[in-house]
C-alpha cells in the first residue's frame, strides 16, 4: 500500500473523495452515503404526495438522482415514476433517451417518455432551424409545458429535478446579474395548474452527484447537446469555481442566498397573477402564452390550440 495513501475519516477505507468545506476524507461508501442522507433531510422537509415524478433527462444529475431515490424507495411513503421529453435533437438525443431508458430497466421504476414532435408536431431542430442561438429559450420553453402535459397524463402534482448545490449557486448568480427581482420567485407560489418543483440535490455539489453516479456504475459518456454553446452560465460557473478554491463554502452559501431570500420576503411579494392564454387555455403572463408564441400565433398551424 503506497504510503501517501488517504484514508475515509469514518473508516479506514482509502478516501475517493475530500470535502473540502468541512477538510474531511470519505470513502466510496461514505461518499454515498452522504449523498443518500442529505437527499434523505430534504424529502422530510416535503410532503410527498403518492406518486413522484423525477425529471429525467438520462444525464448524470438525474441519473444520480433517480439511484438515491430508487436505493431509499423502501423508506418513502411514495411510488416514482421516471418522466423523460423527447426534444427532437439530432445526433444527442437517440443516445439520452437509450441511456434513460436502460438506466430505468436497471433501476426498475417505470419510465414515461414524452416527444416535441407529438405534442407540438415539430422536433425542436425543426423548430429552430435557421436560428439556433434561441436554441435554449426554445426549448426551456417547450419542455417545461412538455413536462406538464406528461405529470398531468400520470396523475403527477409533484416533480423532483436533479438541479445539484452547483447550478443553484450559478442560477442565484446569473439571476443578481439580470437585475430582475421576478426570477428569484419564478415558481415561488405558482399556479395549481403547475405540478410542484422540488430539489433533493440543493445541498449536494456537482461533484459529489457526479461521483456518485460514477461510483454506482451509471455514469454514461454521452454526447453533448449541439446547442449547448458557450453561454452565461459557463462563464458564471467558471468563477464560482475559482471562488470555491478560494473560499470553500463560497459555492453553497451562493445557492442558498435565494433560498433565503424567498423564505424572508416570498410571503410579502406581489405575484403577478398569472392569465389563460387566448389559445390553448394554458395559464402564461400574457393573453397569448410562451409556448404558443414559440409555436406561431396562427391557430391553424399551432397544435396547441383550443379548436383542434
Ligand atoms: Fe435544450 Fe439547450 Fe439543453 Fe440543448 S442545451 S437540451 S437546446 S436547453
Amino acid at each position: 500500500m503506497a504510503d501517501n495513501q488517504i484514508f475515509c475519516e469514518k473508516c479506514d477505507k482509502p478516501a475517493v473523495y475530500l470535502d473540502r468545506e468541512q477538510g474531511i476524507h470519505l470513502c466510496r461508501n461514505h461518499l454515498k452515503e452522504s449523498v443518500e442522507d442529505e437527499v434523505r433531510r430534504y424529502l422530510k422537509t416535503i410532503r410527498l404526495p403518492e406518486t413522484l415524478g423525477v425529471a429525467f433527462s438520462g444525464g448524470k444529475d438525474s441519473t444520480a438522482l433517480l439511484k438515491v431515490l430508487s436505493e431509499i424507495r423502501s423508506e418513502l411513503p411514495c411510488r416514482i415514476i421516471a418522466l423523460t421529453v423527447d426534444e427532437g435533437i439530432e445526433g444527442y438525443r437517440q443516445d439520452t433517451i437509450k441511456a434513460a431508458t436502460e438506466t430505468c430497466l436497471i433501476l426498475e421504476v417505470p419510465h414515461e417518455i414524452i416527444r416535441f414532435q407529438d405534442l407540438y408536431g415539430y422536433s425542436l431542430d425543426h423548430l429552430v432551424s435557421g436560428s439556433e442561438r434561441n436554441a435554449c429559450t426554445i426549448c426551456g420553453i417547450l419542455r417545461r409545458r412538455a413536462l406538464e402535459v406528461l405529470a398531468q397524463k400520470c396523475s403527477i402534482s409533484m416533480i423532483a429535478t436533479g438541479h445539484n448545490q452547483d447550478d443553484h449557486a450559478q442560477t442565484a448568480l446569473m439571476n443578481a446579474i439580470s437585475g430582475d427581482v421576478k426570477k428569484v420567485f419564478t415558481g415561488y407560489g405558482s399556479s395549481s395548474w403547475y405540478a410542484q418543483r422540488i430539489k433533493p440535490f440543493v445541498c449536494v455539489s456537482e461533484k459529489e452527484v457526479t461521483l456518485y453516479a460514477l461510483l454506482n456504475g451509471l455514469f454514461r459518456d454521452l454526447p453533448e447537446c449541439p446547442y449547448a454553446v458557450s453561454s452565461l452560465r459557463g462563464e458564471v460557473r467558471t468563477l464560482l469555481y475559482q471562488y470555491e478554491k478560494n473560499h470553500p463554502g463560497a459555492m453553497r452559501n451562493a445557492a442558498q442566498c435565494e433560498e433565503n431570500i424567498r423564505a424572508k420576503l416570498g410571503g410579502t411579494y406581489q405575484q403577478e397573477a398569472y392569465k389563460t392564454c387566448s389559445i390553448c387555455g394554458w395559464p402564461g403572463s400574457g393573453i397569448i402564452c410562451q409556448v404558443c408564441m414559440v409555436l406561431g400565433k396562427d391557430t391553424h398551424l399551432n397544435p396547441m390550440t383550443k379548436e383542434k
